[in-house]
């Protein structure tokens, strides 16, 4: 299995480790192809054996309970991308010479190998921001008549994309630095790297093998390699990364933008990295209140993602149209009522402590809720940064102390309600203690910089506990 494609999977013995939403797809379509497929999976619960029963029907091998062995005979294994480098399974296949792949991989070989036309991924990676930007840039897409979706670590399947009925144009690729990880010859059309601070460092081993993997998303770019000029280490990656001849580097800035940047000026969107002659010209592309919201971090977004689609030859019209039309997801910054002149907002998805950092940024005096499963994160400079901006805390959730001695550190004066409790009438008691630390004019923000699970299944009933104590207030 070189770096090529594919074409006869006919009779190849192909491990796929990991049943779940990408290890299932990815069994059917090998042995669509005639491969000989052994599922490997650690869990043998009554799901996992009703899901093997399913795809033994089909004639696949599925082997319960023991995802770390390496099957005889094996020459590809296509694992799912959670699974860490680490797993005896990998370190089995290391020495036994024989490759792995991940989903995103088994997708990018397996382009236009039924004689089609394999449309060209424009990709977005980064800690924060990335299914924002990529639906930005699909919206950007559509407005400029092309065929196209926001597919990848969205939740919309890359094999599905690359094997479905559907013909796409382009495609606007949402990547995880754990896609990136398993996909060792992926090749963009163009890449952007939105920001790079610490974040699932238990699975990568550091931070610099976790940067080098977000790097790879820029590996043999054709066109441009976006990165952020307020992120010096995003640039660094382009520096390093191997592209074609004739890529380049696109900066984007919240400031004026430089020749080869995109940026703001006075409240414009503006392009002066692909237009004529960028050390005399300007292309104005939208107004900052096209973008929705307006905040600070969202507008970097909007300016990536423009990047990606100017980068593909996409007019500026377009990406006033496509941002003007785009609607974010639920729970980031999403504005949930207004109660007494304090507005209340949910980003729920602020599930650590950068992207918290981007939403506190975005106002101006804030009663914020915070707390939940701090994932080994620090709080000492979110505390620091944020100071300034806070007319009250409400912490909930398990780790909320270490929240609490950090702001004690940095912020001393500011009110603190410490909820001991973590039922689901937790959430109600929060806003109410917010909507009492409030003033008219404040933002009651919902960032709790921490994952969810300690008190709710995920971010999204977190928001919506949150929205419902809302409305329970203003009723
Ligand atoms: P991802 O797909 O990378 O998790 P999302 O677009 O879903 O990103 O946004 C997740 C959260 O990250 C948002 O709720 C917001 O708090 C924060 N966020 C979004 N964009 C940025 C950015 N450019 N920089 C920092 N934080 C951001």
């Amino acid at each position: 299995m070189g770096s090529g494609q594919v074409t006869d999977w006919q009779g190849k013995n192909v491990t796929v480790a990991g049943l779940g939403v990408s290890g299932i797809p990815a069994a059917r379509v090998l042995h669509g192809l005639g491969a000989k497929v052994t599922v490997v999976n650690d869990g043998d619960d009554e799901r996992a054996r009703a899901q093997a029963a399913e795809l033994e029907s089909l004639g696949v091998t599925v082997r319960l309970g023991d995802g770390d062995t390496l099957p005889e005979g094996t020459e590809l294994i296509v694992t799912a991308p959670g699974w860490k480098p680490d797993k005896p399974l990998f370190l089995a296949a290391g020495r036994a010479g024989v490759p792995v792949w991940g989903d995103v991989e088994l997708a990018w070989r397996l382009r236009g190998h039924d004689g089609r036309k394999a449309a060209p991924w424009l990709a977005v990676t980064g800690t924060n921001g990335k299914t924002t930007t990529v639906q930005m840039l699909a919206s950007i897409l559509r407005a400029a008549g092309l065929r196209t979706a926001a597919v990848g670590n969205i939740g919309v399947s890359l094999l599905d994309a690359v094997l479905g009925e559907e013909e796409y144009d382009v495609l606007a690729v949402e990547l995880s630095s754990y896609q990136l990880h398993w996909a060792p010859s992926l090749r963009a059309h163009s890449a952007a790297v939105l920001n790079l601070a610490p974040d699932h460092l238990d699975w990568h081993g550091s931070m610099e093998a976790y940067a080098a993997d977000k790097g790879r998303v820029y590996e043999g770019n054709r066109v441009a390699c976006v990165y952020n000029t307020a992120d010096k280490a995003t640039e660094d990656l382009v520096r390093e990364a191997d592209v074609e001849e004739g890529c380049r580097a696109v900066g984007f800035t919240l400031g004026a933008p430089g020749p080869s940047q995109l940026g703001v000026v006075d409240g414009i969107l503006v392009d002066r990295a692909f237009v004529e002659n960028r050390y005399k010209n300007a292309q104005e592309l939208a107004e900052v209140s096209d973008v929705d919201p307006p905040a600070p971090h969202n507008i970097a977004n909007a300016l990536a993602a423009a990047a990606l689609a100017r980068a593909y030859g996409v007019p500026a019209k377009a990406v006033r149209d496509g941002l003007r039309s785009f609607t974010p997801d639920a729970h980031r910054i999403a504005h949930v009522a207004d109660v007494d002149g304090v507005a209340y907002v949910d980003d729920s998805k602020a599930t650590n402590t950068h992207a918290a950092q981007a939403s506190l940024a975005a106002y101006e005096s804030i009663v914020w809720i915070a707390g939940g499963l701090a994932k080994g994160a620090t709080f000492d400079e979110l505390a620091a940064e944020s100071a300034k901006r806070l007319r009250g805390v409400v912490l909930i959730g398990a780790d909320r102390a270490l929240i609490r001695e950090a702001l004690a550190r940095h912020a001393p004066e500011v009110p603190v309600v410490d909820l001991d409790r973590t039922d689901t009438g937790a959430m109600l008691q929060a806003v109410q203690e917010a909507r009492r630390l409030a003033r008219p004019g404040d933002t009651v923000l919902l960032a709790p910089a921490c994952a969810s699970m300690d008190m709710f299944a995920n971010y999204n009933k977190r928001g919506d506990a949150f929205a419902r104590a809302v409305r329970e207030l203003g009723a």
